[in-house]
């Protein structure tokens, strides 16, 4: 089982090291965020051991548990997020990927603590247009971005997107393309912010992600295996 684990952590860490060539980029230009969801601690302790520091979860509860286990690896919560749900996400994590809200952002300024660090955030975008999904409409986001970047304890990084499925290395890299665009326009905005994070790509399309400038995978299948949600709601 742990020799699989690793075996496959090192295949993705491979193919994010051939993208990085591929797009002439350094090879230290993009981390690789762990998607541990609805899988055991057990997994994150083999691939900390790597020397994997970085891990994703997208249900609370779980990831409370998690995180009380390992408080010093390093926290980032991708998954949608209920109002009522933003005091122990401010209070355990050190990066949000899925603000999709001024309210949400608003709530998690108010709630992290004083004696923590600013939490990172980015902003998830509907690049898609996707009726499903969250996510501000790149005119949202202009809007939003300027009044979440002047809130107190955040620290806005950058940008967060899930776009459509789609096959082919072509079709994949145009949402992506303009996930980096908006980035730009947005750095262009807010020239004081720290924004140098485009959070895209998972297991189907992270060289295209990489291709076009993304500097966090959010990796989940390809390293730990399918999800069994049979104990999720
Ligand atoms: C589950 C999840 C991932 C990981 O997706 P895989 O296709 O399993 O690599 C990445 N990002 C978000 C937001 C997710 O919810």
């Amino acid at each position: 089982m742990s020799a699989e684990l690793i075996e496959r952590y090192n295949q993705v860490l491979q193919r994010i090291q051939k993208a990085v060539e591929q797009a002439n980029r350094p090879a230290d230009s993009v981390a690789l965020l762990a998607v541990s969801k609805t899988k055991p601690v057990e997994d994150i302790e083999i691939l900390a051991e790597q020397g994997q520091k970085s891990f994703g979860e997208n249900y609370l509860q779980e990831a409370l548990q998690k995180i009380a286990l390992h408080p010093n690896l390093d926290w980032h919560f991708i998954g949608p997020i209920q109002s009522n749900k933003t005091k122990p996400i401010a209070e355990h994590f050190n990066w949000v990927h899925s603000v999709d809200r001024l309210k949400i952002a608003q709530r998690l300024s108010h709630q992290r603590p004083e004696q923590l660090e600013p939490l990172n955030i980015l902003l998830e975008v509907n690049i898609s247009s996707e009726a499903s999904k969250a996510g501000f409409t790149p005119e949202e986001l202009m809007e939003a971005a300027p009044q979440i970047a002047a809130l107190p304890n955040l620290r806005l990084r950058g940008l967060m997107a899930i776009p459509q499925a789609a096959t082919d290395l072509e079709n994949q890299r145009i949402p992506f393309a303009k996930m980096r665009q908006l980035l730009e326009s947005l750095q262009k905005e807010l020239p004081e912010c720290q924004l140098d994070t485009l959070s895209m790509g998972m297991s189907g399309d992270l060289e295209a992600a990489i291709l076009e400038g993304a500097t966090i995978v959010r990796i989940g299948t390809d390293i730990f295996g399918a999800r069994d949600y049979s104990n999720k709601n």
